[in-house]
């Protein structure tokens, strides 16, 4: 059976054109960069030409780009990097708690070693408040780490603005943009951020390899102690192929990006008004219009996320219920949690991210096969028996029986 892949928001696939020009960097161009012969040489010259593509892509300069393993490194290097190098300034963070856990874990880290931490709630959309944010900062504050679109829901947060108050009280900003970059605009300059974590498996580019953008004159500490790469702030040989390669998907996403936005807003709009149509008792999780091209994120009342899933995989649909680091837990994803959705119904969600080899006809299968699916899960709940009668959704409609 083919396999409908409906879960971009995780991973993609890595671009054939990609994998082209990363080749003769493991075989033939294999030198190592450091190295002065022209072999290494080489080398150096191919990763550096694809710093600057990296850089003008971002709106950013050459010597800001630092290569990274990918959008975890990037946002423990932000945070961490940035908490130890200004700690005689001061020892609050402020964040959201709709975060992905690359953000969290090292703020929670942090908060261990003695650092203050605000995480700011969202609305029921999903968004950051940036008056919230003013509110927040205090003497103390030397960064503030929101996300530019979340990878449950979809919402693009208000980074400008937050940016902008920021800049105002003097403290570092720093944006995990890995859901947005190659996807939706994503300039530096125009956002008012300091730091900026991409990785290259989220726009087909491939694994273990992203960037940190760090704003001239921006104080952090190394990532990596070792030797002199990445002027001196990430030691270990450069991963070559990746960098070429991660390279190659940012030229073909700049290429393409707008073209293939239109072309997933249609698939995601397709989607969404099916879905209302044919099944009730749901809502859409995220901003509504305020979110990412290719994501929509369903809550369903009286099912399981896991039990859709699995179903979903036997007809061979690839979908998640959230964030590809929280299914394996049983917790409800805290980003669901973070919009005031009950436990019960943060239970019943499911994420469907599209990509550039998305159909139009991948949608009409959905929309053919999870009504049933749907459908067959509530006919077993007892707690859908009981409630079939009524029509409106309530927050509260499945624990008051
Ligand atoms: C995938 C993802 C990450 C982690 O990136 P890796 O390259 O897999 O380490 C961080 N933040 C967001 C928002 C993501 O979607």
């Amino acid at each position: 059976m083919n396999i409908i892949f409906l879960d971009y928001a995780s991973t993609t696939p890595t671009d054939p054109e990609v994998v082209k020009v990363m080749l003769p960097y493991f075989t033939e161009r294999f030198g190592n960069p450091s190295s002065i012969y022209s072999l290494g040489q080489e080398a150096r010259a191919a990763i550096e030409g694809t710093r600057g593509k990296i850089a003008v892509a971002l709106g950013a300069k050459s010597k800001e780009i630092i290569f990274t393993s990918g959008g975890t490194e990037g946002n423990n290097f932000a945070i961490k990097g940035v908490a130890y190098a200004n700690e005689h300034k001061g020892n609050h963070i402020i964040t959201s708690s709709v975060e992905h856990h690359a953000v969290i874990e090292p703020c929670k880290f942090l908060e261990k070693k003695g650092f203050d931490l605000t995480y700011l709630p969202v609305d029921k959309d999903g968004l950051v408040n940036p008056d919230d944010v003013r509110k927040a900062i205090t003497k103390k504050t030397i960064l503030i780490s929101i996300m530019h679109a979340n990878n449950e829901v979809g919402t693009i947060e208000p980074i400008k603005e937050i940016g902008r108050i920021a800049r105002e009280h003097n403290v570092y900003f720093h944006t995990d943009s890995v859901q947005s970059f190659g996807h939706i605009p994503v300039d530096v300059n125009d956002l008012n951020v300091d730091l900026l974590s991409v990785s290259a498996h989220k726009l087909y580019g491939p694994k273990g390899i992203g960037a940190l953008y760090i704003r001239k004159g921006t104080k952090v500490i190394p990532f990596m102690h070792g030797g002199d790469q990445e002027r001196k702030r990430r030691a270990s040989t450069e991963n070559v192929p990746g960098i070429i390669g991660f390279g190659k998907a940012v030229e073909i996403a700049s290429t393409y990006m707008n073209e293939e936005a239109k072309m997933l807003t249609t698939l995601r709009d397709k989607l969404v008004k099916g879905i209302f149509a044919k099944i009730d008792h749901i809502r859409l999780n995220g901003h509504p219009t305020q979110r990412l091209p290719n994501n929509v994120n369903f809550a369903f009342e009286f099912v399981e996320g896991e039990s859709m899933l699995l179903s979903l995989d036997m007809e061979g649909i690839a979908a998640s219920t959230g964030s590809a680091c929280s299914s394996s837990s049983l917790e409800p994803s805290h980003v669901l949690l973070a919009l005031g959705l009950p436990h019960e119904i943060a239970h019943g969600s499911l994420r469907f991210t599209f990509g550039r080899y998305t159909k139009n006809e991948d949608i009409d299968y959905v929309l053919e096969v999870l009504p049933k699916i749907v459908e067959k899960l509530r006919s077993m709940s007892p707690l859908y028996k009981k409630k079939n009668k009524v029509t409106n959704f309530s927050s509260k409609s499945a624990k008051e029986n």
